[in-house]
């Protein structure tokens, strides 16, 4: 059968079996490596998806037909559509930073865990590598692994919570040794783990470029990971959507110098963040902030999102920073409201709005 697509990823994924079945697989709306939205009339009917579940909307017949034809146009609108591969919680563009060869932006699914928990699931298809970040307890993880036939290869932690490392070792013995990753400053206090980094460092995950962004504050080894080709970080307990973690072991400054750092990210950045505490966060941000248009819209997004069940994530940092009130020292409303003059500096603000948060 002679292939004249010459993206391996997309063979790779042609040629993927289901687990239950043994047939051929296409992308879904809940497979996010392989997301190709194509006309209805196009879609496939009746074929296994990699999630296992029925939403099958992206494979075009001829690709399982075992005849497939693909001239010049349809091959670059296949490439097209594999550049822009979407993900579950929206797409973004290719960016500049990945390495040469490299067409796929990082794959990226949310996996709930414990009752607001969020870990990552995150894959790269050319190099065949899985992580997880965040896993609070193994089950959910496993799960969805099975779910797509993959297996756990890294595991990254933002912080040393319980609520974020708990599923380390269990994930690390059931996957071969899959490697820990996590913050060199609190290296004691991750479980498992074999690679410690800090703010400055790079690191690969398969073909994508890793910052390390060091955000003390939370917790005093507290890292965010970010992936600039992929317009992506995550963000653990430091910054959640219009919120922010509790000061549990570093103090006013050291979290507003945190929160800088993921500020000066570019705007259109996702923030994977490590909680679903949106709605809880909107109440209280619209309490110091009520006149602010955007956060009231996103108000009205969030209760829709959570009425249907949706997560609220990812936002991104320009949404954040447009209806985040510890992101908003500079807002006249809020320093009205939290009484602090105009005269106050930028970490006294973002220090009393964090002690009304923690008495709201
Ligand atoms: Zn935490």
């Amino acid at each position: 059968m002679a292939l004249h697509i010459s993206n391996t990823a997309f063979v790779k994924a042609l040629s993927r079996l289901s687990p239950a079945t043994g047939r051929p697989v296409v992308g879904c709306r809940r497979s996010p490596w392989v997301h190709l939205h194509l006309p209805l009339r196009q879609r496939p009917v009746g074929r296994d998806c990699l999630c296992a579940q029925s939403t099958v909307v992206g494979a075009r017949r001829v690709w399982l037909s075992g005849r497939p034809r693909v001239d010049g146009q349809r091959q670059s609108s296949l490439t097209c559509a594999l550049q822009k591969k979407s993900m579950a919680f929206g797409s973004s563009e290719v960016g500049s930073n990945v390495m040469p060869g490299v067409k796929a932006e990082l794959g990226i699914e949310l996996v709930p865990c414990f009752s607001d928990n969020y870990a990552y699931l995150i894959h790269d298809e050319e190099k065949g590598v899985t992580g997880i970040v965040d896993p609070s307890e193994a089950r959910p993880v496993i799960k969805a692994l099975e779910k797509r036939g993959l297996a756990l290869t890294h595991i990254l932690n933002t912080h040393h919570h319980h609520d974020h490392t708990g599923g380390n070792l269990e994930l690390k013995r059931r996957y071969g040794g899959a490697q820990v990753v996590g913050p060199a400053a609190d290296k004691a206090r991750i479980p498992g783990i074999d690679v410690a980094l800090q703010e400055g460092d790079t690191w690969h995950f398969g073909s994508h470029l890793m910052h390390v962004l060091d955000t003390p504050g939370h917790t005093r080894g507290h890292v965010c990971f970010y992936f600039p080709a992929s317009n992506a970080v995550f963000t653990g307990d430091t910054l959640f959507s219009v919120g922010c973690g509790r000061l549990f072991e570093g103090t006013p400054d050291q979290m507003w110098s945190s929160l800088s750092k993921l500020i000066s990210l570019p705007a259109k950045t996702r923030v994977f963040c490590g909680h679903e505490y949106t709605e809880a966060n909107v109440r209280f941000a619209l309490s110091v902030e009520p006149d602010n248009e955007e956060l009231q819209a996103r108000a009205q997004e969030v209760k829709e999102m959570r009425t249907r069940g949706k997560p609220t994530i990812p936002s991104t940092i320009g949404l954040e920073c447009a209806t985040n009130p510890f992101l908003r020292p500079s807002s006249e409303e809020l320093r009205r409201r939290l009484k602090m003059g105009g005269n106050a500096n930028d970490v006294d603000v973002f220090a009393a709005a964090r002690r009304a948060k923690d008495r709201f």
